[in-house]
């Protein structure tokens, strides 16, 4: 990663009209990278042009989900990032040696933040995700520095409990400004083949997030979607081709499409 004098970030330019969605989820491990890769892969889908930066430090798993094998290109003072599905990705996965751990301070997430921004070619892009760490971290902070028209999505699982970190880490919006632009909850049933529902993360969740950031907020913030358990949805992911592409007629598949239509 190289520094840049005066930085400007074109998604902040007058007239840029990309819109931000910054996935957050209160805890590890509730399909929040999954989501995003999908949600991604169905716009792209759609004919929208994608842009997704993965800054989450601690899972990076954005590049493995979308297959996307290469890293960035340098050409002149810029990077070209790589296109997997249709998809513009950039990782910190990307800038880290294989199998080392990032133990980056918050000032140092923030300046590599704000080169995937300001030193990558996104070209015009309809939609820019970002993949944030899960909790309530100090990139969700200088994404609203850096980025002050985005928007966070939060991610749980209808477990109760979950949804109270999730409430958490939704809330901090409040204190950045950002608009909540909605709940996405994941893994809330696994259905049986004669079509019963098993609730096996419990109940309720992604209900409570929303109820809850609606209240503190006093804007409606709507439960976007509820996403099935879904073995080839995992299976998808691990081989590289989100599930929206590789079976999109899948309950998971047809739900995340319905969430990515609302965006
Ligand atoms: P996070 O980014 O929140 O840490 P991941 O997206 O890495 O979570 O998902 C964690 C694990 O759960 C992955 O192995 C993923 O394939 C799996 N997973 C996520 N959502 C589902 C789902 N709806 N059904 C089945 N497996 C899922």
């Amino acid at each position: 990663l190289r520094g840049s004098a005066t930085p400007v970030i074109p998604f902040t330019q007058p007239g840029n009209l990309t819109r931000i969605y910054a996935i957050a989820s209160g805890k590890g491990g509730v399909g929040k990278s999954t989501v995003t890769a999908n949600l991604a892969a169905a716009m792209a889908a759609q004919g929208l042009s994608v842009g997704v930066i993965d800054a989450d430090i601690y899972g990076f798993s954005i590049p493995r989900l979308l297959g996307a094998r290469s890293v960035p290109t340098k050409v002149g003072s810029m990077l070209l990032p790589p296109i997997a599905h249709e998809v513009k990705v950039v990782s910190i996965g990307m800038f880290v040696p294989a199998g080392q751990p990032v133990v980056w301070r918050g000032p140092m997430l923030h300046r590599a933040l704000e080169q995937f921004l300001t030193d990558v070619y996104w070209g015009d892009l309809d939609v820019l995700l970002l993949d944030l760490p899960p909790g309530t971290g100090d990139i969700a902070i200088s994404v609203a520095q850096l980025l002050p028209h985005s928007e966070i999505l939060t991610i749980t699982t209808p477990q109760l409990a979950a949804s109270e970190v999730a409430e958490r880490a939704g809330s901090i919006a409040l204190q950045t400004r950002q608009p909540l632009a909605g709940v996405i909850e994941n893994m809330s049933w696994y259905e049986q083949p004669d079509g019963t529902r098993v609730p096996l993360f419990g109940q309720g969740g992604g209900q409570q997030v929303a109820a809850s950031l609606t209240t503190v907020s006093g804007r409606d913030v709507p439960l976007l979607g509820q996403i099935p358990l879904d073995m080839t949805l995992r299976e998808d992911g691990d081989e590289g081709t989100p599930v929206v592409l590789a079976h999109p007629t899948s309950p998971a598949a047809v739900t995340l499409r319905e969430i990515a239509s609302q965006l």
